[in-house]
């Protein structure tokens, strides 16, 4: 079965093909980072626009790569939500718009399920049951996955997401958005000798974690060392440098940590690692390193927003696939609410 895989919840459009005996076919991706640039963060109705306009070449490429046709397409999953609800719209629009014409089923994904399960896209993968850390721009979340659409959640960020607090310490920090990458790649020159950053709920005893104390932290130092040099606006490289460094390491001791108490608690032996933050170098090094533990990260190319996750999700969910009628986006939406 050929399942065209769909996602426009912020600001990828990423679309797939996904073949039940295959694999993965074709992905096509296409980022709006460089247009959102410039007014420091997504604007979403330049988000939806764009999707509008991406949706079919892509889609028309995709179909390309794989050497397939329309006719050759057995069912469309999209990206009912969580995230903007213009953009959610762009693709659910197009998906069923597409589904109507072809008369294929829909199958709606959430879209936190496509990056959890990504990881199965690789050739080393997870078995049954694993713990999942879902580290991305909007959620910071442990659940235990003993089955396709069988999550619990175990814990999650009572505030800022992982990778919000790597953008909103970037941007205090002068990088350009989104900065978190950035801020890794800088993270590999400092050293954290000279400062320290608090481990927000190291030892709270239970799952939840709090990372928007740790912006306010790097402020407070950062505007401390401005006072203490008289450097004005640039901070000197190296401090800058050693801030990335104990920025990063505070975050990744506290999911580190957090990573181990999950595993001890469920007794899983597997940890999957999903989310644009399991891009980060530090964090794949350390989590990697867990004893006893085997760690699945899922290809770089997957780990931020994509298709391939959509068109894999929704081939996980065939049976629950139905005829295009009225459908709607769901903005907001938790993951414990997945009812199957
Ligand atoms: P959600 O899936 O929760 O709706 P999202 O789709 O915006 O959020 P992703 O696309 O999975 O999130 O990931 C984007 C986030 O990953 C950004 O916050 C970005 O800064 C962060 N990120 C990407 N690469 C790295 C890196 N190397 N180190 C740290 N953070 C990173
Ligand atoms: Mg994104
Ligand atoms: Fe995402």
């Amino acid at each position: 079965m050929l399942v065209l895989g769909i996602e426009s919840s912020c600001d990828e459009t990423g679309v797939a093909l996904y073949d039940t005996e295959h694999g993965l076919l074709a992905h096509q991706l296409h980022t709006q980072i460089a247009m959102h640039a410039e007014y420091g963060g997504v604007v979403p109705e330049l988000a939806s626009r764009d999707h509008i306009r991406r949706l079919t070449p892509l889609t028309q490429a995709c179909l390309h790569q794989a050497g397939k046709t329309f006719a050759d397409i057995d069912a469309i999953a999209y990206t009912q939500g969580p995230g903007l609800g213009g953009a959610l719209l762009a693709g659910a629009s197009f998906a069923n718009a597409l589904a109507f014409a072809l008369n294929k089923p829909i199958i709606p994904v959430h879209h936190l399920e496509g990056h959890m399960l990504s990881p199965l896209l690789s050739d080393d993968k997870p078995d049954f049951p694993f713990v999942a850390l879902l580290v991305s721009g909007g959620h910071t979340q442990f659940m235990a996955v003993k089955g396709i659409g069988d999550y619990t959640l175990l814990g999650e960020s009572i505030d800022d997401a992982a990778g919000e607090a790597f953008d909103k310490t970037a941007k205090l920090l002068g990088l350009p958005y989104p900065g978190g990458a950035k801020l890794s790649e800088l993270a590999r020159l400092g050293h954290s000798s000279s400062l320290h950053f608090p481990r927000p709920m190291l030892h709270s005893h239970d799952l939840n974690m709090s990372f928007s104390g740790l912006k306010t932290a790097v402020l407070t130092a950062v505007n401390k060392i401005k006072a203490e040099t008289g450097c004005g606006e640039a901070l000197p490289e190296q401090i800058r440098h050693d801030i990335c460094r104990e920025f990063q390491n505070a975050v990744v001791d506290v999911l580190t940590s957090k990573a181990k108490q999950a595993l001890q608690q469920t007794g899983y032996k597997q940890l999957v690692v999903a989310g644009g933050v399991g891009a980060n170098w530090q964090l794949r090094q350390s989590l990697s390193s867990l004893p006893g533990v085997h760690t699945f990260f899922p290809p770089l190319a997957y780990c931020t927003d994509n298709g391939a996750m959509i068109a894999f999700a929704g081939a996980m969910h065939l049976s629950s696939a139905r005829p295009t009628g009225s459908f709607n986006v769901r903005p907001r939406w938790p993951l414990s609410q997945i009812v199957k």
